[in-house]
């Protein structure tokens, strides 16, 4: 099987926080885009300023020619909708052959099942989610975590190293999602436990910056107060580019794992239940580092 090289055609499907920079990355590298998003804005805006990428219609159109499909969607029924479902879905465009690539952090178990579905139409899936945020996708330093067949990854890297510095191959369909889940699960608990350090620091008269510097170099430090505390968390910015209806989705996604797996993790399916319901309040559109503000709200009730 031929790598995918420049100036192979792909198509690229939702050009969101992620997707946008993602897609930029690889028509950067050359390859030849077909883009697609529901919202017809974001196809305009990636077209205007990416005149070598072609705007397509519908899910289908982007996929027509292509010779592999890349979808960055919020979960993994919209990947299901774009990809299968309807005379519009992007299947129907494919050739044989082909390979989709679903870079969405999407529910594993229903990948398996897409893996499935797809094969029996001749087509290949590889699950490759990512870590690292806006930033890292504009850089290209993403960590990509990919679940399917060795010779699929060695097909899809050019693609993939168009995006990413770490690219894993972790095991069959499924695994990268899975991977993904429950990565987001310690990242999300890294917030949390920052927050409610920094919410209880403050009350007792610490500086918030002083912590962060203090965890930062202590045993305390992770990627949140590393990357998260003084950015987004300090500064009261609360910017970090992933809304915390998504991060909500992984926590979800890791129980439901958990779960189907018949086991006990009663932590974990506390952590889905606090950021949903955290969710359910922030409100729409709410970035996962005001998580900041849930938690202080929680802490003004059990205070008052
Ligand atoms: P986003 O909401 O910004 O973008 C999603 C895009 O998909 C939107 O433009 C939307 O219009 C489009 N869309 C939705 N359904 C569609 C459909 N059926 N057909 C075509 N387009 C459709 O989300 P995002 O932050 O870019 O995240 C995308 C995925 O990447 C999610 O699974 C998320 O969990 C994951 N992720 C996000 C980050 C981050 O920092 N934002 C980091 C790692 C992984």
């Amino acid at each position: 099987m031929t790598a995918l090289t420049p100036p192979a055609t792909i198509a690229f499907i939702g050009l969101g926080m992620m997707g946008r920079p993602m897609a930029s990355r690889l028509a950067g590298a050359g390859f030849t885009l077909r883009v697609f998003d529901l919202s017809q804005k974001a196809v305009s805006d990636f077209v205007g300023t990416h005149p070598t990428a072609l705007a397509t219609a519908s899910a289908k159109a982007a996929a027509q020619g292509a010779d592999a499909l890349i979808t960055m969607l919020p979960d993994g029924k919209a990947v299901r909708q774009a990809v299968l479902e309807g005379r519009d879905g992007a299947a129907e465009g494919l050739s044989a052959g082909a390979l989709v690539m679903d870079m969405s952090s999407s529910n594993p178990v229903d990948t398996q099942k897409l893996a499935r579905d797809l094969a029996a139409k001749g087509l290949a899936l590889l699950d490759a989610p990512v870590s690292g945020g806006v930033k890292r996708a504009v850089d290209g330093s993403l960590s990509i975590m990919v679940g399917g067949a060795a010779a699929d990854l060695e097909r899809a890297r050019p693609v993939f190293a168009a995006m990413g510095r770490t690219i894993t191959l972790c095991g069959p369909a499924g695994a990268g999602h899975a991977l993904k889940a429950l990565n987001n699960y310690l990242s999300a608990a890294g917030v949390v436990v920052m927050c409610e350090a920094l919410i209880v620091g403050e009350a007792f008269g610490l500086d918030p910056g002083t912590m962060i510097d203090v965890f930062n170099t202590s045993t305390g430090k992770s990627n949140a107060t590393e990357v998260k505390g003084r950015q987004f968390v300090v500064s009261k910015s609360f910017a970090a580019g992933f809304t915390a209806a998504l991060m909500a989705k992984d926590l979800r996604t890791a129980g439901e794992l958990a779960s189907h797996l018949d086991l006990d993790m009663p932590n974990l399916q506390q952590a889905a239940a606090y950021w949903t319901a955290a969710d359910g309040t922030l409100g729409k559109g709410a970035d996962h580092t005001e998580i900041f503000r849930y938690a202080e709200r929680l802490a003004e009730k059990e205070g008052s």
